[in-house]
């Protein structure tokens, strides 16, 4: 099932409250997609798919177009979530570091499009820019009728981003237009992409953040967090353990499957000569995806688990009836 933007707020209250997060994957591909969706289902969790701008430009959907890209993953989405065999899977499509001069457009047709939950990259928009384009997003919502779930962020590569932004960004959107935040994403000390020290990683500032944003909207407001590719399985459960309800995870997705497909190249060299006998199956694309599939799912359900999600699903359809 893919989520409408109030079910969406809806699982992010029950991870925010019951203590997991869900994990949010950058799908890349139609079988990024597929191995994500079967992981979940293999594991009774929810599961995010979600986009940065890179993914609705990218060939595999937009190819150049943001817009066409976003029609062509809730396509992909609907269709598959819908199907028998992930009917039970509660799938969130959200929109994840949309930047630069398009973003209110590129964010409006994915409102209008039903996109389960919105957020944009502010890393390069002053405090007062950010406030302003979420209030924007939230005035289009309200003129159009639109439902809307937020994810709002501020410095989530800069360490550890202090309380009072919390009042003075998540504060002031939630005062001027109340009720659309679901998810705070304040910097708490990771980075994105692989390689980094994650030393100064804080679950307290984690917690310390749900606390204030919370109090601040007067419901459950999980904290989203960005650039986890490099933490620790136990710093994982920490974060969770202090309000994380959503964690992004893109870098070590795409390092996972690109070593899969480098080794499945690497294995079948041979076989991909064209008087091998075994060329067809081997050069179709299903030969590669399957072999890549075999070693990614594995990992996604290891995240998934790690971060108490197991068994969840069943529990969040119960909420919505
Ligand atoms: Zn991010």
């Amino acid at each position: 099932m893919l989520l409408s933007p109030e079910q969406t707020r809806a699982l992010y209250q029950h991870a925010a409250t019951t203590r997991y997060a869900v994990l949010a994957v950058n799908a890349d591909s139609p079988a990024a997609i597929v191995d994500c969706l079967i992981a979940a289902r293999e594991c009774d969790a929810p599961i995010i798919i979600e986009t940065s701008l890179w993914q609705l430009t990218g060939h595999s959907f937009g190819a150049g177009d943001a817009l066409l890209g976003i029609d062509r993953y809730l396509a992909e989405l609907h269709t598959l979530a819908s199907s028998d065999r992930f009917r039970d899977v509660p799938v969130v499509y959200h929109t994840d570091h949309i930047k630069g001069p398009a973003t209110v457009g590129i964010l409006t047709h994915a409102m209008r499009k039903r996109a389960s939950s919105i957020s944009l990259d502010s890393s390069a928009m002053s405090a007062q820019e950010n406030i302003e384009t979420m209030i924007r997003l939230c005035e289009i919502a309200a003129q159009e009728g639109l439902p809307l779930t937020l994810e709002m962020e501020a410095g989530v590569d800069d360490g550890v981003t202090p309380l009072e932004e919390t009042r003075s960004l998540f504060g002031e959107v939630e005062r001027l237009m109340p009720g659309r935040l679901a998810l705070w994403a304040p910097g708490v000390g990771t980075k994105h992409g692989l390689g980094n020290d994650l030393g100064g990683f804080s679950p307290d500032a984690i917690r310390a953040h749900r606390e204030l944003a919370s109090e601040l909207a007067g419901r459950p407001i999980g904290i989203a967090l960005h650039g986890s590719s490099g933490l620790t399985e136990e710093q994982l459960a920490a974060g969770v353990a202090a309000g994380v309800a959503k964690v992004n995870w893109s870098s070590e997705s795409l390092l996972i499957r690109s070593e899969a497909a480098a080794a499945f190249f690497d294995q079948n060299r041979e076989r991909l000569g064209k008087s091998h006998p075994d060329f067809k199956a081997t050069a179709m694309d299903n030969g590669l995806q399957q072999s890549i599939s075999a070693i990614y799912v594995p990992k996604v359900k290891a995240r998934i688990e790690s971060l108490n999600g197991k068994g969840q699903a069943s529990d969040f359809r119960k909420t919505l009836q």
